[in-house]
Order: C-alpha cells, then structure tokens, then sequence
C-alpha cells in the first residue's frame, strides 16, 4: 500500500460542492480496496469562504494549499458574489492559488471519448480518438508583462498598451514541461508562438529550439504559427500531441481545443508550479467549467470532469498512472452503456443526475478491478 498522500480538497461554489461529493466517493472506494490511503482535508474557497470567513481564500487555506501534495479546486463565482469589489471577488482565490504557488504550466487536454464523437460540431471522422495536450504558460506574458496602462498621447489621443515579455528561465520552465509530457505520450511537440511578426515571438522559437536540442533531442520538435495552429486544430486536430505555447495564445488556442469536444462538463485541467530541491511541485486540478449557477442545486451536473480531474491529479502528482487509467476507463464505459447527464444528452441514451453518474463510475469501477 502507498504511503499517504496529502490532498486538499476545495469545492468552491455552485455546483462545485455537488460534483466534488462524486469525486469523495471514488476516493473513499480506493480507500476501501486499499489501494492508496489519502490524507483529505477539505475548506471552504470563493464565495463560500467570503461567507465563511470573510474572504476568497484565507491565509491559512493557502497554508494548507502550500502543504498539501497536491490540491483538487472545484469552481468559484456567482451572481451573490457579483457586485463584490475586485478585492473581494471570489475569482481571487484562483489568482492567489496561482500566484502563491507560482502554477506557471496549465495543462488543458482535448480529449474526445468515442461515446461522444457526436458531441462535437466537427465530423466524427475528423475528432474520432482526438487526444491532445496544450500547456499554456500561465503567469507571465502579456497578462503580467509591464508597462501596461492607458495614457494621453501629445496630440492628446489616447494610447492603450500591454508588453508581451518572456525570459529565457520562464520559457525553458514551461518548455520542459511538455517536452517531458510528450515524452510520456506519443513524443511529438509543437512550439506555438508569432515568430514571424513578434520579436518575443522569435525569442520563445529559438529558446525552446535551443532547449530541445540540448535536451530532449529524442522528442520530436515542430514550430507553429499560433494562426495557422487555431486553423490546423480545426482543420486537423489529430496531428498534435503536446502544444506549448504562451499564456495569450494558449488562452485562445486551449478554449478552441476544448470545444473540439464539444462537451463542457467533460473536461479537466492542471496547473503546475516548479519541481522544487525537494522534489514537491506544487500542483492544482479543476475542471475547467464554472460553478453554473443555472443548474446549482438541481443535482444534474455532469460530474465527469471534476472525476477526471482527480484522475489528473493521480497520474501528474502520485506517479499513479494505472489507477488513473481505471477511472478514465470507467468514465468511458460508463458513457458507452448510455448513461449520460443532461449536458450530454445524445440519441438513444439515458438522462440520470449528479448522483446515478457517480454511483455508475463506482459500479463500473468494481467490475474493472474485480
Ligand atoms: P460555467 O462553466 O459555469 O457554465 C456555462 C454553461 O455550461 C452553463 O449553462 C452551465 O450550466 C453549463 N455547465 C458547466 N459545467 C457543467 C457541468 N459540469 N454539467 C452540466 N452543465 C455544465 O460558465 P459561466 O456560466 O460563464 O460562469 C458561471 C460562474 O462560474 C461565474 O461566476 C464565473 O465567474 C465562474 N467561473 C469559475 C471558474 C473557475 O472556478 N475556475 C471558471 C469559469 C467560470
């Protein structure tokens, strides 16, 4: 049995709660069949903790998030929340976790599960086996990138301005994160920027150019224009299989993978931070929908991607790739019996809520160990 590993739990807002409860309960049946014992700690985030506590995130939720091995983040927000000042929003906790943790690589991936090839607005034989990987860098750029501002120009025009910058150490950090995951896949990257029409553009070219010829030069290095990359993932999204790229491009690029899928409730994401001396990386898993206000409470979420995140969390944090491997295949087979929550509705399934899909993914998940 492994040791125990440290796990903090956030639910957050909204359906947040609801979908979390079916990731508790997979945890607790790994729990049983000891496989792995997990030290859960759970607490409030978002509008949750500004009711509890007075704030998005407390300090010594950030504690528990520094300490923890890796944390499970359900989803923030909702119209209570909404004419709260900046300070106050409960999107904070998600800067705060970010920057605090300094989560630099967000991994976002597109995967298309057979049962669901019909979901997508691309046709089947484009998306069919579609499973791709965008790490976009997610702290610097031109998010961050000073100066930024508006200002009165002499002629008394005005001027709006944001500076995209990048140094060597923050490309090569993400740069490494997905030629190591694509050493773990199917050993491709492709590199996305502008190298064309941007000086930071041709500076990410030549540093993961020069990165992965020092290497990684067994990974197979391609480079891509970030507009030919919005258009080749349409036109053909099974050619990739890592992308890295910058946060603006990656903010674009990732959203547009993601609706290749056509299946919002499906999805998960990480966020990583540095390897530290100790060999700790600090490590965030969230599904990449909101806290659906419209459907809070309704006990019909789509818990799927809160679960794969947490299927995420396993292979990334623990090194656990074949248990992550049996909840995906669940999920997978679950969705192939036809079961299905209303966000996914297709011809000749079956409607069930929240908590059948969870009970389904249990029941699946005996069979594929018994
Ligand atoms: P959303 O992702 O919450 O919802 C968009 C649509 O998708 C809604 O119709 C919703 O019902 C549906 N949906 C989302 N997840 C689903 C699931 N698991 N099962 C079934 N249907 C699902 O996005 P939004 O409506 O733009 O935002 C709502 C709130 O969530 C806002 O306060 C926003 O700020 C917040 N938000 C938080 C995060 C986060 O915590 N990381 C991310 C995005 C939005």
């Amino acid at each position: 049995m492994a040791a125990n590993k440290k796990l903090l739990i956030l639910p957050g807002d909204g359906i947040g709660p609801e979908v979390m409860r079916e990731v508790r309960r997979v945890i607790d049946w790994m729990d049983r069949r000891r496989m792995v014992t997990f030290d859960v700690s759970e607490d409030f985030v978002g509008g949750a903790s500004i009711d509890a506590k007075g704030t998005p995130i407390a300090d010594n939720t950030l504690q528990a998030a520094k300490d923890a091995d890796a944390i499970l983040f359900g989803s923030v927000g909702g119209p209570k929340w909404d004419k709260l000042g900046f300070d106050m929003r409960p999107e904070i906790a998600i800067l705060r976790l970010r920057k605090e943790l300094d989560l630099f690589a967000n991994l976002r991936p597109a995967i298309v599960f057979d049962p669901l090839v019909d979901a997508s607005t691309l046709k089947a034989d484009v998306i069919k086996g579609l499973d791709l990987m965008i790490v976009r860098e997610s702290t610097g750029g031109i998010y961050f990138g000073e100066p930024r501002g508006v200002e009165t120009m002499a002629n008394g025009e005005k001027r709006g301005f944001d500076t995209e910058t990048y140094t060597t150490g923050e490309i090569q950090r993400v740069a490494r994160v997905g030629f190591e995951l694509a050493r773990k896949r199917q050993n491709k990257l492709c590199s996305v920027e502008k190298a064309n029409v941007m000086q930071s553009g041709l500076f990410w070219r030549q540093t993961v150019a020069a990165l992965g010829a020092a290497e990684y030069p067994d990974v197979a290095l391609s480079h891509m224009y970030a507009d030919n990359c919005a258009m080749q993932l349409v036109r053909n999204p099974r050619q990739f299989d890592v992308i890295v790229t910058s946060n603006i491009f990656g903010d674009l690029l990732s959203d547009l993978a993601s609706m290749l899928t056509g299946s919002l409730g499906m999805l998960p994401s990480a966020t990583l931070g540095a390897i530290q001396p100790s060999g700790k990386r600090h490590a965030l898993y969230e599904p990449i929908h909101g806290s659906a206000p419209d459907i809070a409470g309704k006990g019909v979420a789509n818990p799927l991607a809160q679960i794969l995140s947490f299927a995420m969390l396993l292979r990334y944090s623990f090194g656990m790739d074949e248990d992550a491997a049996l909840i995906e295949k669940a999920c997978v087979n679950v969705l192939g019996s036809g079961l299905r929550t209303a966000d996914i509705m297709g011809p000749a399934t079956a409607r069930v809520g929240t908590g059948v899909m969870g009970e389904s993914i249990l029941r699946e998940l005996e069979k594929l160990a018994a």
